[in-house]
């Protein structure tokens, strides 16, 4: 089972790939979630990559191409995988073109209005790192975290001119992708407006369809 959520930030793939990676046994690869780490461990790629994702700009397509292809060659990754945030580019399509066969391509649908809610007055814990949301998900101590009591703050890919940013560059990068994918008849719309128990419920709907499980 190897597929891509594909989609603008903001629109849940993270989230669902989660979900749908637990109920079918195989791990959510979010090349974003890598980055960080590598940020948080100081690494040379994390290095690399800090400007490009502080900025809303992608990391250059020959760096995150070996990444993925060193994490999708773990065993873990035997049964499948679902892919968060990668490709984002032709050419990353490209290149995974020659280091997997993928099955089926999740577009997620959501409008304008729903991904600035979800992503505008996100607050991060500086310390564990839990995430709130000043609207949806509010703490119960303002600014502070209910989990470690310690201080929260914007994350810099989170403020809103970053968000901009990262819009702009979805729909100049990575929006090509949907036609990509759609010739090759692997792509299926997916429309993520919704609670996410639901969406999570025709998520899993529409992978079972679409895969003949
Ligand atoms: P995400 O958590 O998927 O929104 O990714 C956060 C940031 O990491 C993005 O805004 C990019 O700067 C960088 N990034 C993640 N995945 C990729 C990718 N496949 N190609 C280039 N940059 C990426």
């Amino acid at each position: 089972m190897r597929m891509i959520f594909l989609g603008p930030p903001g629109v849940g793939k993270g989230t669902h790939a989660q979900e749908a990676g637990e109920h079918y046994g195989i791990p959510k690869i979010s090349t974003g979630d890598i980055l960080r780490e590598e940020i948080k461990n100081d690494s040379e790629l994390g290095k690399k990559a800090q400007e490009y994702m502080n900025a809303g700009g992608l990391v250059p397509d020959d760096l995150i191409i070996e990444t993925l292809k060193s994490r999708i060659s773990r065993d873990d990754c035997i049964e499948g995988f679902i892919l968060d945030g990668f490709p984002r580019t032709l050419e990353q399509a490209e290149a995974l073109e020659s280091i997997s066969e993928i099955e089926l391509v999740v577009n997620f649908n959501l409008s304008y209005g729903g991904i600035m809610q979800r992503l505008g007055g996100r607050l991060t814990c500086r310390k564990c790192e839990a995430i709130y949301h000043v609207k949806n998900n509010p703490p119960k101590r303002e600014g502070l975290c209910d989990l470690c009591s310690s201080e929260l703050y914007v994350r810099e890919d989170q403020k809103p001119e970053v968000i901009e940013t990262r819009l702009k560059t979805y729909e100049r990068e990575t929006k090509p992708l949907i036609d990509y994918y759609r010739k090759k008849n692997l792509l299926v719309d997916f429309n993520a407006e919704g609670e996410v128990k639901d969406v999570s419920e025709r998520l899993i709907k529409l992978i079972d369809k679409n895969l003949n499980q």
